[in-house]
């Protein structure tokens, strides 16, 4: 693997508290790349007491970087961001590696985390607060808004880089610091991006990766008083849990959990338009995004055109390693990952959906999950409930815009949706009834560090990027300034 890289110091073998790499402790993991089997690198594994160990070090830190000028906290994001840009190949390659994304995606998304740090670079100035006029010439009001302290942050395996500076981004420019415990399949792509914060100049403490058992140091984070805030992104489940153990301390948490977007095709859309935008939001990162489109619901009158004209398109599909510039879409994570999708395929067949292509493992390996459609599907299949994480693009009909309305809001989640139209009406009236944080009109390619992203429902609390994103790692401070009469 080293040779692969240009700058062969990006490659970490331990997690970087308190601006120290921890490379010598006796549990390890192994890191492996799912297009090959292969094993990467050995990782030394972090315990509670590191965890302890980096809550002290992240507070001693926050005394301190919460009264930096926003223009020093400006400059080290600025900083940072140029390195990440400078090293974006490098950070690609690690992220194919472990992750099996394709190349092109992988530095899509280095471009993609990268602009999170610019655009809180420049947010950190832009912290407002506002001036009550109170009655009465003595006393004024104030708003203040101030950084909330330790955060803590879980992070998953599909972003393996922009789920990390989506969230420690804002975390610094509000003046917090932070732990990120990043998912143990794709921790290089955390530990290489710590290694770039160091390079640039961001202060000991202020970021902290911790690589180790998911449970044990999550608990360690949730108990603390010292953490103030928890971010977590992964799966609906673990955010309840999480959500729980934050509880007794009422931390405030960000939680941006699972999907089942809708992606709903009208008689009056235009048809090429939504099959591209099928075939990008559906299947990119072989389906592995919360905001892929989970539920394909065509209305009736075009059915048969679409599932034909999405057949041509998926069968023009490379599916191979990522690292060769040919493949167009790699395997999944994991072996695991791929059976689970096999299982929810073969359930889904059982129940009478149709294989209209693919539709199980890949000769190429325990991994690959080939590119798949199902069809003659109804909303009480399970197929229809649960977000499948793979490339499978399930197809279901509805005849009018209220059982439209109806089947995308048969769900818990709410996080993306998606609407193909032409009719000016029927798009609005769409984008306000469903029940989604996010709507895509005509559009899939929703996602920017501009924009507040989040869900609503079961999908989670709290937003990010955008200005929205910045508040989130701030709590508000009124002050009533009395005695003020003359
Ligand atoms: P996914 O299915 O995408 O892996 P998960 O919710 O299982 O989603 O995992 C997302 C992140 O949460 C990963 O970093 C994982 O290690 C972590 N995680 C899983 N279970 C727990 C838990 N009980 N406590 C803390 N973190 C957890």
């Amino acid at each position: 693997m080293i040779n692969a890289l240009i700058d062969p110091t990006l490659l970490k073998t331990g997690s970087y508290l308190n601006g120290k790499w921890l490379v010598d402790s006796e549990n390890t993991i192994k890191v492996t790349n799912p297009a090959t089997g292969e094993i990467l690198t050995t990782l030394h594994t972090s315990n509670e007491q590191d965890a302890k160990d980096s809550i002290v070090a992240a507070n001693k830190a926050f005394q301190q970087w919460k009264d930096t000028s926003v223009k020093t906290r400006f400059n080290l994001l600025k900083k940072w961001f140029d390195l990440i840009v400078a090293n974006k190949q490098d950070l690609a390659t690690i992220m194919t590696l472990e992750q099996g994304k394709p190349f092109d995606e992988s530095i899509g998304e280095v471009e993609y985390g990268a602009s999170y740090v610019e655009w809180f670079a420049e947010e950190a100035k832009r912290v407002y607060g506002d001036v009550i006029n109170l009655p009465g010439q003595d006393r004024q009001g104030l708003v203040i808004r101030q950084p909330i302290g330790v955060v803590a942050a879980i992070t998953p395996w599909n972003f393996p880089n922009a789920m990390i500076t989506r969230k420690a981004a804002p975390a610094l420019a509000a003046g917090c610091t932070i732990i990120i415990k990043p998912a143990s399949e794709t921790p290089l792509s955390a530990l290489a991006l710590a290694e770039l914060a160091n390079r640039a100049g961001i202060p000991a403490g202020v970021i902290n990766i911790i690589v180790g058992k998911s449970r044990e140091l999550g608990k360690v984070f949730t108990d603390s008083s010292t953490v103030r805030k928890l971010t977590f992104t992964g799966s609906t489940p673990v955010g309840k849990i999480l959500m729980k153990q934050c509880a007794d301390t009422v931390k405030r948490t960000s939680m941006e959990l699972g999907g089942n977007a809708p992606l709903i095709v009208f008689d009056d859309a235009d048809i090429d338009k939504a099959i591209d935008a099928t075939i990008a939001s559906k299947y990119r990162n072989s389906g592995q995004t919360c905001i892929c489109a989970n539920r394909i619901l065509v209305q009736d009158t075009i059915y048969q055109t679409f599932v034909t004209k999405l057949k041509d398109k998926v069968k023009e599909f490379r599916l191979g390693n990522g690292i060769d510039k040919t493949t167009t879409h790699g395997p999944l994570v994991s072996e695991n990952a791929a059976n689970d999708v096999n299982n929810l395929v073969q359930q889904a067949v059982s129940q009478g959906a149709k294989v209209e292509i693919g539709g199980k493992i890949s000769p190429l390996g325990n991994c690959y999950f080939e590119p798949t459609i199902l069809t003659n599907l109804n909303p009480k299949m399970d197929i229809f409930r649960e977000e499948i994480f793979g490339p499978v693009a399930s197809i279901f009909t509805f005849s009018t815009e209220q059982e439209a309305i109806e089947m995308a809001n048969d769900t818990e989640f709410g996080l993306a949706s998606y609407v193909f139209t032409n009719n000016i009406g029927r798009a609005w009236r769409m984008a306000t009834k469903i029940e989604y944080g996010m709507v895509g009109i005509n559009e899939i390619a929703i996602g920017s560090e501009m924009i507040p992203f989040g869900g609503v429902k079961e999908s989670g609390n709290g937003r990010e990027g955008s200005k929205y994103g910045l508040e989130d790692y701030t709590e508000m401070k009124y002050i009533c300034l009395g005695g003020l009469a003359g």
